[in-house]
């Protein structure tokens, strides 16, 4: 199996330092790369920083037909990426392929917004001082951004990182998750087709120490993260001056409010819930893992949650029919193991649930789950849901708002001054009325607040935080 090449400065390279790829379902070998050298990451840093100038002078058009095609080209390879997503994540095939399409759409998007990107003209002659005088902002990048992605999306979060960049004309190094390269290197070699100049991008794998020392680097003064709290705290801690955006992990909660009743109702939420807390075997920062209930409706609506998560089938990802796969690895999915077990000895009832095999964990619902337990109060980041009842829809958002995190919430509720009151209400980046906490559009800003994370991403959001206002003030008109 030939190593995929990595990416310096737009070029294919590669090292003697061979990284090996595994599947994380059956671990039979799936691909091979190599770690970048020290001389390349140097190389890629100084391209970027040669290159800074004459991107942000590159005209829209030119930033457009570049986003434009790898939009393009990725619909054309949907299949074969979907494929490589599954083999080195190990999430269903049908999730890979809604992978894929997301990054068709953030690519076509940023295109899209770098045509539209044109800061504002701003009168300043509403103080007598400054008659004749007016003002114009543009948005100017902030310099090379470094990306760092996590496993859990491993081409629409690299997307998310590279597409904005290219959009407003920053050049980025960006640094995949080590358990997932491969589709990240293939999206370096879509970028290499596109007529960008050479320095806009490099994609390199390297291990976490030298990732550490690279966000160090002063001559990359915007650095993009997705990953774990305390990796983000850590990288906030080491560079305070720096433009710094964290994505980071949740325990994104779902509350079925007192008037969502009915069995139409109560079994959509159950059977979207169902989904959304085992998509990805839980591997989701929005993934639903706490659902409070109005007390009115426990009993209607957890027999249909049982049923909805009892249908779903654990199995092989490269089936069509999967809908859960294994975890990233078994060490993850034996942590999730812990977390369930110590729940249960300290009196949670399983309602759903069944043994571990490999890495691959059954979808699990608990209920009576003792207060400060990990299942609750950390981020799962497995299958496992956690059901609560609740005496009223304040008292439901009250225990949303009780978490270390404040990702998104979905709000199952008909009401207006309900879903009002929701988004006055819950400490979080997202509100999702009549949905699950999971939903994201690609276009819009998301992110957290607490533990949840800094900044936003989505294409435009990301594009603002990339840059800065650059004023220039006209006189004598
Ligand atoms: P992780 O923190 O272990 O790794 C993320 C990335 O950081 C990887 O590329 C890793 O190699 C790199 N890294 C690790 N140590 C580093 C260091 N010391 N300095 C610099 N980089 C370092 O996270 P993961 O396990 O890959 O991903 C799962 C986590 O990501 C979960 O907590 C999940 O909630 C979070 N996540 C958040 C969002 C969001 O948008 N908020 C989206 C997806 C995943």
């Amino acid at each position: 199996m030939e190593p995929a090449p990595f990416f310096v400065a737009g070029r294919p390279a590669s090292s003697d330092d061979t990284v090996t790829v595994r599947h994380p379902y059956d671990g039979r070998v799936v691909g091979r790369t190599s770690t970048a050298t020290a001389d390349q990451v140097e190389a890629a840093v100084t391209a970027a920083v040669a290159v800074a100038g004459r991107a942000a002078a590159l005209p829209a058009h030119a930033r457009a037909a570049a986003l434009d095609h790898v939009s393009r080209r990725l619909a054309e390879r949907a299949d074969e990426v979907a494929r490589l997503i599954t083999a080195e994540n190990g999430k269903p095939i049908k999730w890979a392929r809604a992978e894929v399409g997301r990054a068709v759409s953030t690519f076509r998007w940023a295109a899209e917004e770098a045509r539209r990107f044109s800061g504002e003209l701003q009168r300043l002659d509403t103080d007598p001082a400054a008659t004749g005088r007016l003002a114009l902002v543009r948005r100017a990048p902030r310099g090379p951004v470094l990306g760092i992605a996590p496993f859990n999306f491993p081409l629409n979060l690299v997307a998310h990182k590279v597409a904005p960049a290219l959009a407003v004309g920053a050049p980025i190094v960006v640094k995949p998750a080590p358990a997932t390269p491969l589709s990240a290197l293939l999206l370096g070699e879509l970028l290499a087709e596109t007529e960008l100049p050479a320095g806009m991008f490099s994609v390199l794998p390297l291990p976490n120490d030298r990732t550490a020392a690279l966000v160090r680097d002063p001559r990359l003064p915007v650095v993009s993260f997705t990953g774990s709290g305390p990796v983000g705290a850590d990288i906030r801690r080491a560079v305070p001056d720096k433009h710094v955006t964290l994505e980071l992990g949740g325990n994104a909660a779902a509350v079925i409010c007192e008037d969502w009743n009915g069995d139409e109702d109560l079994t959509w939420a159950a059977q979207r819930i169902a989904t959304f807390s085992n998509y990805q075997a839980g591997q989701s920062c929005i993934a639903v893992q706490r659902v409070y209930v109005h007390e009115w409706l426990y009993d209607a609506f957890l027999p249909r949650l049982v049923a909805a998560v009892g249908a779903l089938r654990q199995g092989d990802p490269s089936d069509e029919a999967t809908d859960v796969g294994p975890l990233i690895s078994e060490d993850a999915a034996r942590r999730v193991e812990v977390w369930v077990d110590e729940a249960m000895a300290a009196g949670a009832t399983q309602v759903v649930g069944g043994r571990r095999e490999g890495a691959c964990y059954p979808p699990t619902v608990l209920t009576g789950v003792p207060a400060g337990a990990k299942v609750t109060a950390e981020e799962i980041f497995g299958p496992v849901l956690v059901v609560e009842q609740v005496a009223s829809d304040a008292a439901a958002f009250d225990a949303v708002n009780d978490s270390a995190y404040g990702l998104q919430a979905g709000v199952f509720t008909h009401r207006l001054d309900t879903a009002f009151a929701a988004h006055r209400t819950l400490q979080v980046g997202g509100v999702i009325v009549g949905d699950v906490p999971s939903y994201r559009a690609d276009q819009m800003p998301y992110g957290g607040v607490k533990g949840s994370g800094v900044g936003r991403e989505g294409v435009r959001s990301a594009m603002d935080d990339y840059t800065e206002p650059r004023v220039m003030v006209l006189t004598g008109l």
